[in-house]
């Protein structure tokens, strides 16, 4: 075991030697050495740094500096589990405390934390309403207190839990202990309301920039989906990803489709027992299966590294939420793809739960979809959108397939688009310039609906004039007309008017170019065959040209890729008999650094990133093996 006490006696650990000979990394991640530094120096710290930053850092190179307990609260009950395993594997001696916890585990942690065996200790929230672990925290001397997740404090926040309102009482068990609190998301307010809740002191404050950089962010149109997300495995064979639904039903039936399809690919969400959730989380960690069509339930804490793509197959309810779920991308810093299917029709589904709120939530509830869908429909770089949000400038470098399909997408192609121009202009002038867009389309494509059949709408010559294209290419075209002055929509409900220009344009016949793609449908609409979007809605910027390489390069090293290739074979064997996930033993970004260094002795393989003393005790003798091509026995 890791025992900083040992260097009473020789020199003190540094954040830089902890940081290489327990974590096996080579330097810091930005911010990573200031927050250290001012948690070491005693100084309360809120921190705020995006999903796969490398917050756990923070307080785990702390912790291994101080030589009291680090405790650290997190509403995470099912990823503490994975975080002591981790650190275990790492020689750190870790424990949780939580209503998981059968008696005699409890109790045995209970006397390691006693005993001063204990360096970091996970708490579930509501474990500190239990007196005898609040007992048991007043004795034991706690140098750090971090509140993981800390954003759950705050009413303001995204994901408010209201048992997090009483961890003001747990600085009041350690008054000494330095408070460090960490989140993911964060606005101003909910920081602020972090600061007075936990009574952080004078604190120090950081925020990392938000920008993910290694994502890819795009958004198609929703067509065909289920073919779509086919499509979209078929190119990426072996990637491991997530697709997110809006519904229990959805999950069901797309994994099913997908499995179908011949994809490892299953369901997870909150109608399922406890069991087959648990089953399907280790097989998606384990590698075994590979896609998880998943509702929102899904994720909180997940760090696999090498989740490659994070789909949306329906529309997120805000920006937050969308952040931190693209966020479980990418976590190995190497390519990925967070693709959005956006059909206007999903906004009406998060519009329907806002009727059940009260005015003050429906209101925020509304800036964050009206945040999401302008994200959807931008036409210029999506990250830009996303990070303005987050309250971040960013200026798009203009790097070919390095940002978004917005940034990739070739200069607005303007195509003739007066016939279905016209049909729109006329059917908001046809009803009477009185309705919002969805109205004109519902018209336009011929619904049935009461409220176009009570207005006798579907007696009007422009009702069902549209039935060529799909709803959403409509949708499409009429925020274009919007953008281009053809139509004003006012504030508050978006009805629509025709401008000069529009008027005009009806009166002149002139041509109305504009850059928008419509994608004829023929009567069927959303029957249309699948394929025959494909070519609209498959943009070139996610195509597999551009995603990642697993595996070096065999031409350019072909070494490099058997090491590779032998490497991968043995972490599977050794992750399957220890039972845990593969990325325990070593990351992908760690097998790739091995392949490139080939180290031929003990002292080589220090050298490489990702591996410390603990990791090449365990497996040196296995890595060298392979480097050099001899077998191993399993
Ligand atoms: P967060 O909690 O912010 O989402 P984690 O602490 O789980 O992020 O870190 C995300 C990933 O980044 C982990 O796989 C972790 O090992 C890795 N990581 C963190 N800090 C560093 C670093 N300084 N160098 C290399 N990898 C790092």
């Amino acid at each position: 075991m890791y025992n900083p006490r040992m260097s009473d006696h020789s020199i003190l650990p540094t954040p830089e030697s902890i940081l290489k000979g327990v974590f096996g990394h080579d330097g810091f991640r930005p911010l990573q050495r200031e927050i250290i530094e001012g948690v070491l120096a005693g100084r309360d710290t809120l921190a705020v740094m995006p999903t796969g930053g490398g917050k756990s850092l923070c307080y785990q190179v702390p912790a291994l500096v101080f030589p009291g307990m680090t405790v650290v609260v997190s509403p995470l009950i099912a990823l503490m589990q994975d975080q002591v395993t981790a650190l275990l594997a790492r020689g750190v001696s870790a424990a949780f405390l939580n209503s998981t916890l059968e008696k005699d585990e409890y109790f045995g942690t209970v006397d390691r934390i006693r005993a001063g065996g204990i360096k970091l200790l996970y708490l579930a929230p509501e474990s500190l309403a239990n007196e005898r672990t609040r007992e048991l925290l007043a004795e034991t001397r706690i140098d750090c207190l971090t509140i993981d997740e800390a954003h759950c404090i705050s009413e303001w926040g995204h994901d408010f839990r209201p048992e997090y309102r009483t961890l003001a009482e747990i600085r009041e068990i350690a008054p000494k202990a330095v408070c460090l609190a960490l989140t993911a998301t964060a606005t101003k307010q909910v920081r602020s309301d972090i600061k007075k809740t936990l009574r952080l002191a004078d604190p120090a404050e950081f925020v990392a920039s938000f920008n993910r950089k290694n994502i890819y962010l795009s958004v198609e149109k929703k067509h065909n989906p289920v073919h779509r997300i086919l499509g979209f495995l078929a190119e990426r064979p072996g990637e491991s990803g997530i697709v997110y639904c809006f519904s229990r039903k959805q999950v069901d039936d797309l994994a099913s489709e997908l499995a179908s399809g011949g994809h490892a690919a299953l369901p997870y969400h909150a109608g399922l027992s406890d069991e087959t959730r648990a089953a399907n989380q280790e097989r998606f960690l384990r590698g075994e299966a590979k896609v998880m069509v998943a509702t929102v339930a899904f994720g909180m804490g997940i760090d696999k590294a090498d989740v490659r793509f994070v789909i949306h197959y329906d529309l997120p309810k805000g920006p937050e939420q969308y952040y931190q779920e693209i966020g479980r991308a990418g976590r190995d810093g190497r390519p990925a793809i967070a693709l959005l299917l956006y059909g206007y029709g999903d906004t009406r589904k998060i519009r329907f739960f806002m009727e059940e709120m009260s005015a003050r939530e429906a209101r925020k509830a509304e800036d964050r979809l009206a945040a999401m869908t302008a994200y959807a429909e931008s036409r210029t770089c999506r990250r830009a959108a996303l990070l303005e949000w987050f309250g971040e400038r960013y200026e798009p470098d203009g790097a070919a397939g390095a940002c978004c399909d917005a940034c990739d997408r070739p200069a607005a192609a303007e195509t003739d688009v007066t016939v279905p121009a016209q049909k729109l202009l006329s059917c908001v002038l046809r009803t009477g310039e009185r309705y919002g867009l969805a109205y004109v389309v519902d018209v336009l494509t011929g619904s049935r609906q009461k409220r176009v059949v009570d207005n006798g709408h579907h007696k009007l010559t422009t009702w069902g004039i549209g039935t060529e294209y799909g709803k959403d290419d409509w949708f499409e075209l009429g925020r274009v007309l919007v953008e281009e002055g053809y139509l004003a929509k006012s504030d508050d409900y978006g009805v629509l008017s025709l401008t000069g220009e529009a008027k005009s344009a009806l009166a002149g016949r002139e041509t109305i170019s504009l850059p928008v793609t419509l994608a004829a449908e023929g009567a069927g609409g959303a029957s249309g065959k699948p394929g025959a979007k494909s070519g609209a809605s498959g943009k070139g910027p996610v195509g597999k040209g551009k995603a990642p390489v697993a595996a070096p390069d065999p031409s350019a090293d072909p070494e490099g890729s058997r090491i590779f290739a032998e490497l991968k074979r043995f972490r599977t064997a050794l992750a399957r008999a220890a039972s845990v996930p593969p990325y325990v033993v070593f990351s992908d970004r760690t097998l790739e650094a091995i392949s490139a260094a080939k180290p031929a002795s003990p002292e080589d393989l220090l050298r490489v990133t990702g591996i410390g003393p603990s990791k090449a005790e365990k497996y040196g003798e296995y890595v060298l093996k392979a480097v050099r091509g001899e077998p191993f026995d399993e």
